[in-house]
């Protein structure tokens, strides 16, 4: 018997592994001291973690130990990143550019940096997410001093081509931020081969603790200057004060530790139940659209993990209510505080009516197959008996194209 509810919301956040909580475990316990206490064994033990955890995840990344700045999680990471630098290189220019598709820890960001007068170039996206590689050189000009676009998108997994974004970047003399949340630890990130300058990590999408996250930033070639935006006692270079969260620290770099280790055989073990199901929906659905990059065609432009379906004539709110032992999250608009439905199915050009037909799967490392037979057969049934009381599904088997209906009253 498959235990319930099933999680299957990896992409909001994820289950803690045993072996991260038993390696943070110690830093709230026994060896409680301060990483900036210079003049005794609590804090050199403290320490000593943090500079284990300062290597490991330098190393995952390819980055060097100095490198790296603590944070209380990606937002944090996403609004030092990209204020830290408009702030600093404002004598050289007040333009940045991103996509309509980030995060709102990253569109909420360049908003309130527009409100104080600078300006930002939103680009759009193409059908499945990406980026226009050449709107955005066009998009540069000499007062660009920050191009900041997403890694893996947690709606929809599309996965941009950081290599080539980079690359014009370089060629233009702009510095490139990514917010590499869903990305790191689930699939290869390394910011050499990546050409990023500045990069936002968080802990609880990798199976690591909330509330802690990183932020890396390049020190040479070019070297990155950061405007601090906590004032304090001047840890982390300066760049962040506040005293260190050495259990999370330990936390986030043993949770990325285990991510790269297991990455080859967890990759492929999710990929197959994600694909699976996606196989499952198609033999035993019609009228079923693909949110992003179909896996089975790009499988290497999708996150692993991450399904978003729009089932068309069936509103996400009754599917989930159709689904309730499974945790997944919709596009539609009950499931945020506004009315909209979501903004990155809009960006991609997915009508109002499918945008509120969709659900994302996100698959993790604790989902085994057959919790994912059991949503399959749920979700197949819950559609199956939606559809018998929609007359729009059965006017459009009939084969009448809804768009030239004519409604009695509007
Ligand atoms: C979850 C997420 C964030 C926010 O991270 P927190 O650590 O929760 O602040 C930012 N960007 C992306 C893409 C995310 O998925």
């Amino acid at each position: 018997m498959v235990k319930l509810p099933i999680y299957l919301d990896n992409n909001a956040t994820t289950q803690m592994d045993p072996r991260v909580f038993e390696a943070m475990r110690p830093y709230f316990m026994e060896s409680f001291g301060n990483a900036a206490s210079r003049n005794h064994p609590f804090g050199w033990k403290a320490e000593e973690a943090v500079d284990w955890a300062r290597e490991t995840i330098a190393r995952s990344i390819g980055a060097d130990e100095k490198e790296i700045v603590f944070t209380s999680g990606a937002t944090e990471s996403d609004n030092l990143a990209i204020k830290g630098v408009a702030e600093m290189y404002a004598s050289k220019g007040d333009h940045i550019i991103t996509l309509t598709t980030e995060h709102k820890a990253v569109l909420d960001t360049c908003k309130a940096l527009e409100r104080k007068g600078l300006k930002v170039t939103y680009l759009p996206v193409v059908t499945e997410g990406f980026v226009d590689l050449d709107r955005l050189r066009d998009a540069i000009t000499d007062k660009t001093v920050l191009v900041t676009m997403m890694h893996a998108n947690n709606e929809i997994g599309v996965i941009q081509d950081l290599t080539s974004i980079g690359q014009i970047c370089r060629e233009k003399g702009v510095l490139f931020h990514t917010d590499s949340t869903q990305s790191v630890g689930k699939i290869p990130f390394d910011v050499q081969k990546l050409n990023v300058d500045l990069a936002s990590i968080s802990g609880h999408k990798i199976y690591g603790p909330k509330g802690v996250g990183a932020l890396y930033v390049r020190k040479k070639s070019p070297r990155v200057k950061l405007t601090s935006q906590m004032d304090g006692g001047g840890h982390e270079r300066g760049m962040r004060s506040g005293t260190l969260n050495v259990p999370g620290i330990v936390g986030l770099a043993k949770a990325l530790e285990i991510c790269v280790a297991e990455m080859d055989t967890e990759t492929a073990r999710v990929r197959a139940m994600r694909d699976g199901m996606w196989k499952s929906f198609n033999a035993q659905l019609d009228e079923i659209y693909i949110n992003g990059p179909d896996p089975l065609v790009k499988p290497e432009w999708r996150l692993p993990g991450n399904l978003n379906v729009s089932f068309a004539f069936v509103e996400g709110e009754a599917m989930m209510m159709g689904i309730q032992d499974v945790a997944v999250s919709s596009g539609s608009a009950c499931t945020s505080a506004s009315l909209e439905p979501s903004y990155v199915l809009k960006a991609l050009g997915v009508g109002e009516d499918l945008a509120h037909t969709s659900i994302r799967f996100g698959i993790g490392r604790f989902n085994t197959q057959e919790e994912i037979d059991y949503t399959v057969q749920h979700v197949v049934t819950a559609v199956l008996k939606l559809r018998e009381m929609s007359p729009l599904y059965e006017m459009a088997k009939m084969g009448i194209d809804l768009k030239t209906v004519e409604w009695a009253s509007h």
